[in-house]
C-alpha cells in the first residue's frame, strides 16, 4: 500500500518508527510535511499538492499533526479524506482532541470518570470556580496547552487567583481542575490502537514535579493496568472517535480518571519502556481498515 505520514520532520522518533514499520511490512511509505502542502478546494475533484507535485494514489495517511498547527494540519487531513483516502485518525477527531474542554464535555456525557473540572469566562467567577473544584490546591490549565506547558498547580487560594488572573490578562482560555494528589505525580498512558490498549506505561514526574510529561523530565516504566483502567481507556478513545490514541489516566481515590486523550501520541516512551512494536500495530490497523468493507464507523469521515 501507499502510505503517507503527515509529519513535519522525518527524524522525529515517532515518524521514523512508523516509516520503518511501514517499510518492514512491505509498503511504499512517504513522509510528507503537511505545512508545505496546498489544497485545491474549488473543483469537484479535491486535490493536494506538494509544490508542483499533485499527490495521488495514497491508500492511507497517518496524521502526526503538531499542536501548533492543528488548524492547517486538520484541513490537510480533511482534504485527504475527501479524496477518499483512509486516515488513521480523522480530522474531526483530531480537532476535538486538541480542545481539552470539548474533550472533557464529550467524555463526561458518556459517564467517563474525570477530575472535577470547571470553566468560566467571567473574571468575577474566579472565586466560585476554585470553590467548585474543592478549593486549593487546584490545577489550572490552558485549554490548548501540550507537553505540560500551561499546566500549573496552585497550592493556595491566593496563588490560584493570581494564576487565573494572569492567564485571563493574556486572553487565554483556561480551566480549573481538582488536584489528584494521590496520583503522586504519576499518570498512566494507555496506548490504544484499533479499540484495544496495546501497551501501557506509568510516567512519573521528576522529584518535586507534579507533571509527569516525559518532555518535562518524567520517566517511563512498564505498568500493569486494571481491567477498569483498560475499559476506561478504550471507551475514551472510542468516544473521541480516535483509532490511535494515547489516553492519560490518573489513579484517583475514586477510580481511574481521564486527564486527556492524545491524537498524536509519541512512540518513543512507550516503545522503549515496553519493547513493543507499537508502530507496527498502527500499520497493521491500516492494513485491516483500508479495506472498504471494514471502513471506519465513526461517521465523521470527510465531514466538516
Ligand atoms: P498536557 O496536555 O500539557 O500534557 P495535561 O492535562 O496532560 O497537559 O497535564 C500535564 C500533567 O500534569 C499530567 O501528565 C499530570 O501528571 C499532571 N496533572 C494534570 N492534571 C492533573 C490533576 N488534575 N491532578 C493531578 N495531576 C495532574
Ligand atoms: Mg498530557
Amino acid at each position: 500500500m501507499k502510505i503517507a505520514i503527515l509529519s513535519r520532520n522525518k527524524k522525529l522518533y515517532s515518524t521514523n518508527s512508523l516509516y520503518e514499520a511501514g517499510i518492514r511490512r512491505g509498503h511504499d511509505v512517504r513522509v510528507i510535511d503537511y505545512l508545505r502542502c496546498h489544497m485545491e478546494i474549488t473543483s469537484l475533484r479535491p486535490s493536494i499538492y506538494l509544490g508542483d507535485e499533485k499527490l495521488s494514489g495514497f491508500d492511507a495517511v497517518i496524521p502526526r499533526i503538531g499542536a501548533t498547527y492543528t488548524f492547517f494540519g486538520c484541513a490537510v487531513v480533511r482534504q485527504f479524506e475527501m479524496m477518499g483516502v483512509y486516515s488513521v485518525n480523522e480530522s474531526v477527531a483530531i480537532s476535538r482532541s486538541r480542545d481539552k474542554l470539548r474533550s472533557l464535555q464529550l467524555l463526561a456525557r458518556r459517564g467517563i470518570g474525570l477530575p472535577v473540572t470547571t470553566f468560566a469566562h467571567d473574571p468575577r467567577a474566579t472565586e466560585q470556580i476554585i470553590k467548585h473544584v474543592g478549593g486549593a490546591p487546584v490545577v489550572i490549565k490552558l485549554l490548548e496547552g501540550t507537553q505540560g506547558v500551561g499546566v500549573v498547580l496552585a497550592e493556595t487560594k491566593k496563588a490560584a487567583e493570581s494564576v487565573i488572573e494572569a492567564f485571563r490578562g493574556l486572553n487565554a482560555n483556561i480551566l480549573a481542575q481538582e488536584f489528584i494528589k494521590e496520583a503522586g505525580g504519576a499518570d498512566i498512558r494507555c496506548f490504544v490502537v484499533g479499540g484495544k490498549v496495546v501497551a501501557a506505561i506509568k510516567r512519573q514526574g521528576k522529584d518535586g514535579e507534579f507533571r509527569s510529561n516525559l518532555h518535562r523530565g518524567g520517566s517511563a516504566s512498564i505498568v500493569r493496568i486494571t481491567p477498569e483502567e483498560r475499559s476506561t481507556a478504550t471507551r475514551a478513545a472510542k468516544i473521541m472517535g480516535l483509532n490511535v490514541a494515547g489516553v492519560d489516566l490518573l489513579r484517583s481515590n475514586h477510580g481511574p480518571v481521564v486527564m486527556e486523550v492524545n491524537s498524536s501520541p509519541g512512540l518513543e516512551g512507550i516503545e522503549t519502556a515496553t519493547g513493543k512494536d507499537v508502530a507496527g500495530m498502527i500499520i497493521e490497523l491500516i492494513e485491516k481498515h483500508s479495506d472498504k468493507s471494514t471502513e471506519s464507523k465513526t461517521r465523521t469521515r470527510g465531514k466538516g
